[in-house]
């Protein structure tokens, strides 16, 4: 059994974060998105709405579930006997962090490699934040993110 683990924080989720999980889900058996619970980091949606947002969006996904950690991500893949960490690269700025990463993990835990993946070119400029961003400002999102996704964030802006 080839198992991965996603993790990020998916605050929210985007069709970025899909197409890496459409890609890899046909390299492994099972995906484990985990999604960070992070207490420094200030996120829009609630770690329990992040969940309910990527459950809804990746049902099209058989072999994808989700989770919530917290602490160090070499920990939580070696409870979960993962193979590998997937992570997504955009462009060149994404690398530097992402290969340190990539060489710590691999440190702590070495039995796990980083796969990584590139989204599609139409999703290279799609972040979570952007996203974040341009719905807060009125700008249409929906070709970003999924349908659901869509909705949360005009209950969660119409608000402010
Ligand atoms: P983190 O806070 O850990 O970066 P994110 O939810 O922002 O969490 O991203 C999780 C992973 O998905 C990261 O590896 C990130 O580079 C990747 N990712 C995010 N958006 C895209 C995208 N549009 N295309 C490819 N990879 C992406």
């Amino acid at each position: 059994m080839r198992l991965a683990v996603y993790p990020g924080s998916f605050d929210p989720i985007t069709n970025g974060h899909i197409d890496i999980l459409e890609k890899t889900s046909k390299i492994f058996d099972r995906i484990i998105i985990a999604v960070i619970h992070n207490v420094t980091k200030q996120a829009l949606f609630s770690l329990d709405e992040r969940v309910e947002l990527i459950r809804e969006s990746t049902g099209h996904l058989d072999n994808v579930e989700v989770d919530c950690f917290s602490g160090l991500l070499a920990d939580y893949v070696r409870t979960k006997s993962a193979c590998a960490i997937i992570r997504g690269l955009r462009t060149v700025s994404d690398f530097e962090y992402e290969m340190h990463m990539a060489m710590m993990n691999k440190r702590l835990v070495p039995e796990v490699d980083t796969l990584f993946a590139m989204s599609d070119s139409n999703y290279i400029f799609v972040s979570s934040s952007a996203v974040k961003e341009a719905a807060l400002l009125g700008g249409d999102v929906s070709s970003l993110v999924p349908p659901v996704v869509v909705r949360g964030l005009k209950e969660k802006l119409c608000g402010r």
